[in-house]
């Protein structure tokens, strides 16, 4: 077992401890091995953080974009160099395999290539005049300091999911990232100051949600919250931001389902579904937790389904013959078993797993076994709400049309899938789903860096994330009249 790290804040382009003194801990959620000791900080750091970023703001903004472009662009080159070694790091500190956690640091390297090019485009437009001799253009600026507030699935991707365009549109940062996965969070902004970015842009604040994150949802020099977590966190984060006029960005809960009609590949579909709903331990935001198949090819699915999940390694992720790997904590694994108590109550017939996994080799792990329900109805609470865990419902459909509406009958609207090889009823489920993310012949996971990213009704609040959406969020317009007539002119009125 190595040293445990020890993890500062990094506030005005210094690293150091919480003012108080104050350290918690950060552990292998597989083994159980204390990874580092990290600042407990409370509103006094966040305040020196803020005050930092209020500080840099000036000279970010008026540094130029491309400048600025270049920054990131250099810190996707350190994040690239050091990928295998941050990918190692990610699966020890928050369990994903070291395949999915390799995957993670190269969403956070394709970012950076994507949104240096904005420092290059950041497109504005130019437009007519009502009014002779007047020039009109729609240009952006930078909202001002903002906040980041990130959950601990993709420790590495969603924040520069956040940071990367926050910072090429000229924005400064506080970050809070979640409190069981700050070590990612630490080695994002070194390599960032790797880059060359000046103190003060972008400050790391490590600590809890109701101490940390609290002051910066409700710090009145904090402009904008850029948020992912919990749709229970979401609702507090919009109340409390909302009442300070805040512009707020919320990417929350799914539960996601794929579609399977009788007409698909059921070998690929098995495979999308495998992959979507256990890959990280089925903690993704789009894990797919919900399996609507149309009931002349349900028995057949389930039998394949039953076979596959059955056949799921559980363990360290290093390993690689290991497929799912721990889920984040022991409360996290708590909540997953009592959802499966739930769904057993409800009447669901329970196929696989459905307990709490005690590895011998393992004993400090918290790992649950791979699960599989069926006969789940789409009144259940396991078919309503979001588990985060490797727990699959499998529902029945009768034709397209019901399948459909069963998919839409959620709270949530992040992403869906259908299966199958009928153009017509592919492009009905494109039009009909109402989610910000449709799969066809593929799981509900897997976005690509440059289109938007984010979802319908109870996942946010109609912000996204990623691609040319990603820039919308983290700038202002501001519309831009310039009249070389020498006269008064009206506009409504000389016209
Ligand atoms: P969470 O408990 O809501 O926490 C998210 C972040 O909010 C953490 O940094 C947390 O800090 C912080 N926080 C907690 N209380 C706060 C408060 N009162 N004020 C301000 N910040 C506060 O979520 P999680 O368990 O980390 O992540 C899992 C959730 O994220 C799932 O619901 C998942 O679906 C969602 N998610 C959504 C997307 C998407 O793009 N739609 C992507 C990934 C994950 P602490 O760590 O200190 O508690």
């Amino acid at each position: 077992m190595s040293q445990p790290y020890r993890l500062q804040n990094y506030i005005g382009g210094t690293w150091q401890d919480a003012v108080q003194g104050a350290v918690s801990e950060d552990y292998n959620p597989a083994t159980g091995e204390l990874l580092a000791l990290i600042p407990d900080s409370d509103q006094e750091d966040t305040d020196r953080a803020v005050a930092a970023a209020v500080a840099a703001y000036d000279g970010w903004r008026l540094t130029p974009a491309p400048k600025r472009g270049e920054v990131v662009a250099r810190a996707g080159m350190v994040l690239a160099r050091r990928k295998q070694e941050l990918g190692r790091l990610m699966t020890r500190e928050m369990g994903k395999v070291l395949e999915e956690a390799l995957g993670d640091v190269q969403e956070g390297i394709d970012m950076a290539a994507y949104m240096s090019g904005e420092g290059r485009r950041s497109f504005g437009y130019t437009t007519t005049s009502e009014l002779p001799d007047k020039f009109a253009m729609a240009v952006r600026d930078p909202i001002g300091v903002g906040a980041v507030i990130t959950p601990w699935n993709f420790p590495m991707a969603i924040p520069t999911w956040k940071i990367f365009p926050a910072l090429v549109a000229g924005n400064t940062l506080v970050f809070k990232p979640a409190t069981d996965t700050p070590l990612l969070a630490m080695e994002l902004v070194r390599a960032l100051e790797e880059a060359g970015l000046p103190g003060g842009v972008l400050n790391l604040v490590v600590g809890s949600g109701s101490k940390v994150g609290e002051r910066l949802i409700s710090h009145p020099q904090i402009q904008f919250v850029s948020f992912t977590g919990s749709g229970e966190i979401g609702r507090r984060v919009a109340s409390v931001a909302g009442e300070g006029l805040k512009r707020i960005s919320l990417e929350l809960g799914g539960k996601n389902a794929v579609i399977v009609m009788d007409d698909a590949n059921l070998d690929l579909a098995v495979d999308g579904i495998i992959w979507s709903a256990y890959g990280t331990a089925g903690q993704r935001c789009t894990a797919c937790s919900r399996v609507i198949v149309d009931k002349k090819v349900h028995d057949k699915l389930v039998e394949r389904l039953l076979a596959r999940v059955q056949a799921l390694t559980l363990g360290d992720g290093l390993d690689p013959q290991v497929k799912v790997g721990p889920v984040i904590n022991r409360p996290a694994r708590q909540r997953i078993d009592s959802y499966v108590e739930i769904g057993v109550k409800e009447g669901a017939r329970l196929l696989a797993g459905g307990k709490v996994a005690e590895l011998p080799d393992l004993p400090g792990g918290h790992f649950y076994e791979p699960t599989l329900f069926d006969q789940v109805t789409p009144e259940m609470r396991i078919a309503k709400e979001e588990i985060f865990g490797p727990v699959l419902s499998v529902i029945e459909a009768n034709g397209l049309e019901d399948a459909l509406t069963k998919a839409n009958g959620v709270a949530y609207g992040l992403s869906a899938s259908i299966f199958s090889q009928d153009v017509n009823r592919v492009f009905r489920a494109i039009r009909d789903l109402a989610t910000g993310i449709v799969y066809v012949n593929a799981g509900t996971t897997g976005a690509e860096i440059h289109l938007p990213f984010g979802g319908q009704k109870g996942t946010g609040n109609g912000h996204r994330e990623a691609g040319t959406a990603a820039i919308d969020f983290f700038t202002e317009w501001k519309a831009v009249y310039v009249d070389y007539s020498g006269r008064l002119q009206r506009a409504q009125i000389d016209t």
